[in-house]
């Protein structure tokens, strides 16, 4: 059984805050590792792209909507349905990459703790507000997932509009993957063309696959917790491919006495391994947030035995990033490997921060 890298952990954990004495994680005199550690209250955490360069984005929204009074559910949607709208971010709502076909299928799931519903679309078509589709699943049905045509139709009936959910920049993305997929089929690449190339893409084209996805969680200042997870999923996947966001237990989690998390990244590694669920089972036991996303992540790297997924050093090939918010206000996140961020309001501002890696 593969074993992941301890010494890559342990380098994790030394590079925090303070050094590596702390890894008793139920200890109540545990000295604080993370920032999040420390922190209590309100709090909105997302991935990385919950937090736009010019200081708005996801979470600002979902910390104004809980400012007035708004139901934590209702805000994480609200947020969500921001970068949902953007064109740029390519593995969300309109604009995301289409799947084998050229078409944008999209995974949402919202869970509300107080009363521990949960509402999920999956392989939503021409629709681009998944996460709301997903809240009006959780609100008005006694089902938790609607999936493919069945969604589509509850979605209308809801009043959402359909419209074509593949943007030119997406389209010519797909084109590419398209054209490089097999150097003996028929389809011409741009150096082979007697015609010029379709004009310059902002997605690289050297990029065959794409993952990216937001999860934002909430909590309000009396411990009030909701959780949403949306996306395009896997960019060229297989037709009707679900993956991790809309699985509740695997993208996202809440548990109103505990806390709530989510995942975004290889969405097939958080589904075996149920991440969203373990992280909050593990706060439960007494980890910290950031605690229990490592313990996760470690689960993963435990679990991933197929070669093709395992690098020269045994570790998974694949990023995995993962998020927890307490119900004290406490926060954190994890990686698989180094280089991710992700977005924080703890109330009084809005920042990004970098995620400790399992391996460093
Ligand atoms: N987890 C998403 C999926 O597998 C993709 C991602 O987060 O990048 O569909």
């Amino acid at each position: 059984m593969h074993r992941p890298n301890r010494r890559g952990f342990l380098a994790a954990m030394s590079g925090a805050v303070i050094g590596p004495g702390a890894l008793a994680s139920t200890s109540p005199a545990r000295s604080v590792r993370y920032p999040g550690d420390e922190h209590r209250g309100k709090c909105v955490i997302a991935s990385a792209n919950g937090l736009w360069k010019d200081g708005t984005g996801c979470i600002v929204q979902a910390m104004q909507l809980i400012d007035e009074g708004a139901d934590p559910a209702d805000a994480v949607v609200a947020g969500v349905t921001l970068v949902e709208n953007n064109p740029d971010d390519h593995s969300v709502g309109y604009g995301g990459l289409p799947n084998e076909d050229g078409v944008v299928q999209l995974d949402a799931s919202v869970m509300h703790g107080p009363t521990h519903k949960a509402g999920s679309v999956a392989a939503l078509e021409n629709i681009r507000s998944a996460a709301a589709v997903a809240l009006k699943v959780l609100k008005h049905t006694d089902h938790v997932m609607l999936v493919g045509d069945g969604a589509r139709r509850f979605a209308l009936r809801m009043g959402f509009k359909e419209e074509d959910m593949l943007t030119e920049e997406a389209r010519q993305a797909w084109l590419k993957w398209k054209r490089n997929l097999n150097p003996k089929d028929d389809w011409l690449d741009d150096d082979q063309s007697d015609f010029p190339p379709p004009a310059h893409s902002r997605i690289d084209p050297d990029i065959p696959f794409t993952y990216g996805t937001i999860n934002c969680s909430a909590v309000t200042d009396d411990g009030t917790l909701a959780s949403c997870t949306t996306t395009s999923g896997l960019s060229y996947k297989i037709p009707g491919r679900v993956g991790d966001s809309p699985i509740v237990g695997a993208g996202m989690y809440v548990d109103n006495e505990i806390g709530a998390a989510g995942a975004t990244g290889r969405g097939e590694a958080a589904i075996q391994s149920c991440c969203a669920y373990e992280i909050v089972r593990a706060m439960g036991e007494g980890k910290s947030p950031t605690e229990a996303c490592l313990h996760a992540l470690e689960r993963v790297a435990d679990h991933t035995r197929q070669k093709r997924l395992l690098n020269d050093k045994g570790q998974p090939n694949f990023g995995l990033v993962l998020y927890a918010l307490r119900k004290d206000g406490a926060y954190g996140c994890a990686s698989m490997h180094p280089g991710y961020r992700y977005a924080v309001h703890d109330g009084v501002t809005a920042r990004h921060l970098n995620a400790p890696a399992l391996f460093e």
